[in-house]
């Protein structure tokens, strides 16, 4: 059967790998590594890591559960379920991380459900704009991973041949459905965060996204860069075979600050490790 949701756009299942019919889960936990107004130091945020994923990068840190699909089959009731678990945890948010491929479903599970806290959709930004205006009924923040402006990088690394415009599109509707940030203590209630992940070896694509997204949505908006690149899966195989180093994030924040991105957070660069990557193990499924 044809499935919408991703602007793949293909038969289920055979790009992605999910099964017709099933959520699977590779990982319930409270996270504490996600950006600080959706995370807060002592209470975490609640995420539900998804397993398999739309666009599979050849360099995934988590490509256990992203490539080979680790984790545990859900129905929509026992999703809806977890999901009320873990929302009513005490956490800052909940954090539905990489869900696209698992729109349908969560459409269908979101419709009768409330969250106490800020709900998450922590995606890779490769998504259709009409999913992102369905979904904006229920979500509260769109954490936007744009991962690519040159197309050629995407098809190179994540198969995809219009990633950029895609993600463009959809980061821009996510805007029109939620037109402001709402910031209450430090914690966000609304909005967008648009993150990145600078790739070895390829600063100017880094600085033509913000560039990119300077022109079309302004500077007003939660940016996020992150450092932490390590060499993971097949990413030696396509050429990414090192850590990013210290004077290519150096030009890339000092680009993005002098577009004038004020609001948001730069990693340390002493952040390169696997450290982030959280224990995918089938037995640790739960950790709230
Ligand atoms: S979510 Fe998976 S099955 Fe659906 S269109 Fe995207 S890649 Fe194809």
């Amino acid at each position: 059967m044809a499935c919408f949701d991703c602007p793949r756009m293909c038969k289920a299942g055979s790009f992605c790998g999910k099964e017709e019919g099933k959520v699977r889960i590779a990982k319930v936990m409270r996270h504490f590594f996600e950006e600080p107004i959706i995370c807060e130091e002592k209470r975490g945020c609640g995420a539900i890591f998804f397993s398999y994923c739309s666009l599979r990068c050849a360099y995934c840190q988590n490509y256990p559960i992203s490539h080979e699909g680790r984790g545990i089959d859900y129905d929509n009731a026992g999703l809806k379920k977890l999901m009320q678990t873990v929302a009513g945890s005490d956490v800052t948010s909940l954090d539905l991380v990489t869900p696209t491929h698992y729109t349908s479903v969560l459409l269908d599970v979101f419709s009768d459900f409330h969250s106490p806290v800020p709900v998450v959709w922590n995606t890779s930004g490769y998504e259709r704009s009409e999913n992102i205006e369905k979904l904006s009924k229920f979500v509260d923040i769109f954490l936007f991973d744009f991962k690519y402006c040159d197309n050629n990088l995407s098809i190179k690394y994540s198969k995809a041949t219009d990633y950029f415009d895609k993600c463009m599109s959809a980061l821009k509707a996510a805007r029109r459905c939620i037109p402001e940030d709402i910031i209450e203590n430090g914690v966000m209630k609304k909005g967008i965060i648009v993150r990145h992940l600078v790739l070895p070896g390829h600063i100017d694509d880094s600085v033509k996204i913000f560039e990119k997204i300077k022109e079309e949505l302004g500077t007003d908006l939660f940016v996020s860069v992150m450092s932490q690149f390590s060499p993971c899966y097949k990413a030696v195989e396509c050429g990414l075979d090192r850590p990013l180093l210290p004077l290519e994030y150096k030009k890339v924040k000092a680009a993005i600050n002098r577009m004038g991105f004020d609001k948001g957070f730069f990693q340390e660069t002493s952040s390169a490790s696997l450290d982030y990557t959280p224990d995918f193990d089938i037995s640790k499924h739960i950790e709230l």
